[in-house]
Formats: C-alpha cells, structure tokens, sequence
C-alpha cells in the first residue's frame, strides 16, 4: 500500500509518489499533472472535480466552487445549488479525485498521504485539512509547510552539500509563504517562516478586473455572472501570457507588438464590445500595492530571523512566481535576479513526494533530516489581579520555536477559595488577548486556599504537524484536564461520522471518461460567452459531439474529440480576438466563396 504526497493548493492541486528512488508526480485522467481545485455540482447529483468543473465557473456559477481553501478552518457555507458545504468538504472533494487517479495510475490502493499547508496556516486551518482528508478516507501521516517541501526538494534536487541559506518564496494562487532555510550538509532546517493567507494571483486577476471596469466605465456588480466569470478568466489568461512572451501553447493569445508584448481582453454587454490592452508595464502598475504587501511579509521573515540573515539563494516557486515582472520587483528589491525552479507549480508537490518517501523509509532518504518551526506565537490570557478586565498574552510558546515543542507554566488564583481557573488560549503576536486570535477555553478545578497560593499548570504542545495540544492541571494534585482545540474536527466525533456518511453519498462525476466531460464543459462555456452565428455554431458541434458519443463506436469517437479539440481552440482564439485583427477587406483569395 502506497504513501502519497498531496499539494492541495487553491488553485491547483498536485499528488506524487516516492518510488524508484526519486519523486514521481502522478498525472490525472486528463495527463495532467495539476488538477484544477474546484468542485461542481452536477445535474444529477454527482460533483466533477477539476478542469471541466473549472469550465462550469462561467456556465454554472451557482453550482460551482473555487479559493474554498482560503475559508478554510472557518464556518462559512459554500453553496452548490442547493446545497451546502464546508471548506472542508469541498477540499475531501478535491482530495478524492488525486486519490481516485492516484490508485488508477499506481494500480494499487493508497490509504495514507502526507499533506502540505500554507506555513502560516493556524490551528484550525490545520485542522481542518485533516478532517478533509478524513472525509475523503485518506489517513493523515504528517502535515507539512509548503514552503519546507518546496526547500527540501530544491535542496534534494540540487545535489550539493555546501552551507547555504536560502529564502523560498512561495507566490500561489490565494496565499503567499516566506521562510528562510538553513543547510547544513543533511540538514535542512527552517529559520524562520512568514505568511499571508489572503495574497496571491487571484489578487492579480481582481486588480485587472477592476482597471478594466475602470476603464471602460463598467461596474462589476452590474455584469452579469457569466461576462464577470468570463473577465476573470481572461485576466488570469492574459496575465500568463504575458509572462509566457506570448507563447501560443496557451489557448490565449498575446502578441508582440513592438518591443513591448500585448494582451486584450473583451466582454461583449448587449450589443457593445468592451475591452483593455494589457501589457507588461501596466500590469506592473496594478501589482504595485500586491508586491509591497509581499516586501512586507518578506521584512517579516527576516526579522524574526534575526541579525544573521545572509542569503545565498532566493527561491521562487508557486504559480504566480512565474510573473516576469515580480520577478522583475524581486530583482530591485534584492539586487540580484532570484532563481526560478524549473516548474515553479510543481516544487512543492515533488517536496511532499519526498517527504512521503521519508514516512515510507526510503533508504535512500534516510539521511535527510528536516526541522520546522511554529510560525505563530501561543499563550494564555493573564490578568494583573481581579480587577483587570483587560488580560494580556503569557506567552507559552514563541513564534519561530522548533518543532515540536512543549513549554508550561503556573498560573496562581487572583481570589480567596477561588475554586477554578479558567484559561482562555490564543494564538498572535499582540500585548492585548483582545487583539490576538482565540482558540478556545479550558477549565481546571483547584482545592480552597488564600489568593495567589493555589495554581494551575498549563502545558502547551506543538506537534510536528503544527497542531496545538494543551492541558492544564490544578495544584490539589491529580485533577487534570485535557484540551482538545478544535473539537469539531475530531477523529471519532459524531460531527465526523456525519459528515463522511453525508460526502460519501455524493460520486465523483465523469467516472467514465474526463476528457469528453472536459471537451463538452469547454463547448458549454464557449456557448455562453459566444453570441449570434458563432454561438449555433458552437451548438452544432455540441450536438455533433453527443451524436458520436451515443453511438459507441470508438473509431469515430477518437475522431470526433480530435475535430472538437480542433474546433474549440479555433473559437477560443477567435473569441478573444478583436474584429479589426482580422482580415478586413473582402477581396482576399480565401473569401466567403468557400463556405
Ligand atoms: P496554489 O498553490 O495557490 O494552488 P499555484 O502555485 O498553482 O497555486 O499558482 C496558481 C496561480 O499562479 C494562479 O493565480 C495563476 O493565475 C498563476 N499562474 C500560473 N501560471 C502562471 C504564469 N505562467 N504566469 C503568471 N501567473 C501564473
Ligand atoms: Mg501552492
């Protein structure tokens, strides 16, 4: 039975094994290696999972989810349709389907995965994650950052022994990770780690959203769902080509025009035709308040370092790390160009890869030993004495401590014959509880005495996988109480047994082929973003497309999804193209005389 790794990112999720002496990334049904983390509801009950879920963001809107992973940990209702769901649910959504192409591609069961998460992910998103993978039948072997997998594989990979200390910087989809990492022959260790999880290319695509609106005197509230899907999805697209030089891989397209490479978006409303010319200087312009909030995370993490902080190596990896001009901002910032990993979306993945190959007992991995960091600071609420209504942090566990880590301490009654104290646990930087995040409350009876002689201790610890445990005992002698933070998501819970019973009554979609789901969600969109001659013409193929799919016949199956793949790239460029790029003058050799 086989351990896999999972990147289960926001955007896009990954899986991958350790076998054969080095990690292996698995590919989807599709043979793609990045599965797309939305989730839809489909008509008949079922969920699809990936990208032709991704393709029913325009068509569907209402029944389709993506970025659940930034509400993860929290209580907010996700609807699909009619129904509701958790950030977690929707992630043991996700989680299902790597599982399902996993045991497909491996031809074996997997039980167990390592599972990465933001550094600066807290408690209850931790949590959380667990609980998904829970739903979604997997056991959890270890939580990882992704900042430390994506160190561990770059340092794996680059097969050197020197002392070097680097700085990764993870740039996604909804969250941005920072930690510094300290190499030592075998050992990686993790300095010092900063975060934010509500940065990334999403951001991006919001800031180019808004300036097109701006520009072209619309309102995002006044568009419908489908043109405001559809500008999202061509903001994102536009982005990546202009990073890409207009590589025409993409189904977008993006030309050079002169030394400076062009990318245009349109959206049609009744019958006007809006659109912007991005470029790379303007989209420099939008991202300037995105990459000061990524200077100040960066700030962040070298303070906590502390005075030592030499750099060898920056390291970029994430999505959006793929953006020329944040490299471009990095390269200002630091005065030197940092160093992209070869596929920047792929690093962590192939981490958790390894870091599954490390649970398995590799041989080979035996000698790489990785030390991690808690990237918050914990405590309790104390007060001065009983009048104080404003209590402040005792610290008991600092930010930047190794993991695992167990600290405790003594807290004395404030009142004659008090005859509990109760602890109030938060996580944060700040002096004030008040402005720090609460995490729960813990009660622990206490024999009668004078004030300030009878105590409790409180022990905190932090796991390996940055999960917080903590107990508190009272000085009378065996009484104890245990905190379990969180308690919603705990194994054996009756929260947990209702929550599986109701996500395995939901089948994946698209069990029989992913493509011709995919192949037909694409023509879907494309009907609804097309108007007039072009949309019946999309309806045809639509209708051509199901005719070959009912007959059965598998020659002219292949045949069929070949001449849609073709028809589809061909109406997807055209979409996005501007009439007057086109041949205008009727008198050209392939006129309309040949239709
Ligand atoms: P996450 O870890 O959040 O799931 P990824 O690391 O896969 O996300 O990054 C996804 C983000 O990267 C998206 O916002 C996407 O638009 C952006 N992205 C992907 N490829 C490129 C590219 N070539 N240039 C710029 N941005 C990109
Ligand atoms: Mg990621």
């Amino acid at each position: 039975m086989a351990i896999i790794g999972i990147d289960l990112g926001t955007t896009n999720s990954l899986a991958c094994i350790y076998r054969d002496g080095r990690a292996e990334l698995i590919p989807n049904e599709l043979g793609k290696y990045k599965t797309n983390s939305v989730v839809s509801m489909m008509e008949d009950g079922s969920v699809l999972v990936g990208a032709a879920a991704k393709e029913r963001l325009i068509t569907h809107p209402e029944s389709t989810a993506a970025s659940f992973k930034v509400w993860m940990g929290t209580e907010r209702q996700i609807s699909l349709g009619k129904r509701n769901f958790k950030p977690e649910e929707l992630s043991a959504f996700v989680l299902k389907q790597l599982l399902q192409d996993a045991e497909r591609y491996l031809g074996e069961p997997v039980e167990e995965a390592v599972i990465s998460v933001p550094a600066y992910f807290n408690d209850s998103q931790r949590c959380a994650t667990k609980f998904a993978a829970q739903l979604a039948g997997l056991t959890v072997k270890r939580l990882i950052n992704e900042p430390s997998a994506a160190a561990l594989y770059h340092r794996y990979s680059s097969q050197t022994q020197d002392d070097s200390q680097m700085m990764i910087i993870d740039f996604g989809g909804g969250t941005l990770d920072v930690s510094i990492v300290e190499c030592f022959e075998n050992i990686i260790e993790i300095t010092a780690i900063a975060g934010d999880n509500h940065l990334g290319g999403n951001d991006i695509d919001s800031a180019i959203v808004a300036y097109f609106c701006e520009q072209n005197g619309l309102s995002e509230n006044q568009l419908d769902s489908p043109a405001l899907s559809s500008l999202y999805r061509q903001a994102e697209e536009a982005k990546i080509a202009l990073s890409r030089n207009g590589d025409k891989t993409e189904t977008f397209r993006a030309i050079t025009n002169g030394a400076e490479t062009e990318a245009s978006m349109a959206i049609r409303q009744g019958e006007v035709l809006y659109g912007l010319t991005l470029t790379n200087s303007l989209l420099r312009q939008l991202c300037e308040p995105i990459f000061r909030k990524v200077k100040a995370v960066i700030s962040r993490a070298m303070k906590d370092k502390g005075s030592a902080c030499r750099i060898n190596d920056v390291v970029l990896v994430g999505g959006s790390a793929q953006l020329t001009v944040f490299c471009d901002y990095l390269e200002e910032l630091f005065g030197r160009r940092p160093v992209v990993c070869a596929n920047t979306d792929e690093t962590v993945a192939l981490g958790v890869g390894l870091c599954a190959g490390i649970k398995e007992r590799a041989q080979e991995l035996q000698e790489l030993v990785m030390t991690d960091v808690c990237p918050f600071s914990m405590g309790v609420a104390t007060y001065n004495d009983a009048r104080d209504n404003n209590p402040h942090m005792a610290f008991l566990i600092q930010r930047s401590s190794m993991l695992p880590a167990s600290h405790q301490g003594n807290f004395y009654t404030l009142f004659d014959n008090q005859q509990k104290l109760r602890f109030e646990i938060y996580q944060g930087e700040e002096y004030f509880v008040s402005d720090n995040l609460k995490l729960g409350e813990l009660e622990v009876r206490i024999p009668p005495g004078p004030a300030g002689q009878q105590y409790a201790t409180v022990t905190f610890t932090y796991d390996i996988d940055g999960i917080l445990h903590v107990s508190a005992h009272g000085s009378g002698g065996d009484h104890r109480e245990r905190m379990i933070l969180n308690s919603r998501f705990q194994a054996g819970d009756k929260a947990l047994e209702q929550a599986y019973e109701r996500i395995s009554q939901i089948q994946l979609a698209a069990g029989g082929n992913q493509e011709d789901q995919l192949l037909l969600e694409t023509a879907m969109r494309l009907y609804a973003q097309m108007t007039g001659n072009e949309r019946e013409r999309v309806a045809d193929l639509i209708q051509f497309f199901e005719r070959h799919r009912e007959s059965g016949d598998l020659i002219q199956m292949e045949k069929a999804r070949r001449e849609m793949r073709k028809q589809l790239a061909a109406i997807e460029i055209y979409l996005y193209t501007d009439p007057l790029d086109l041949d205008f003058w009727a008198d050209d050799d392939n006129g309309e005389e040949e239709e």
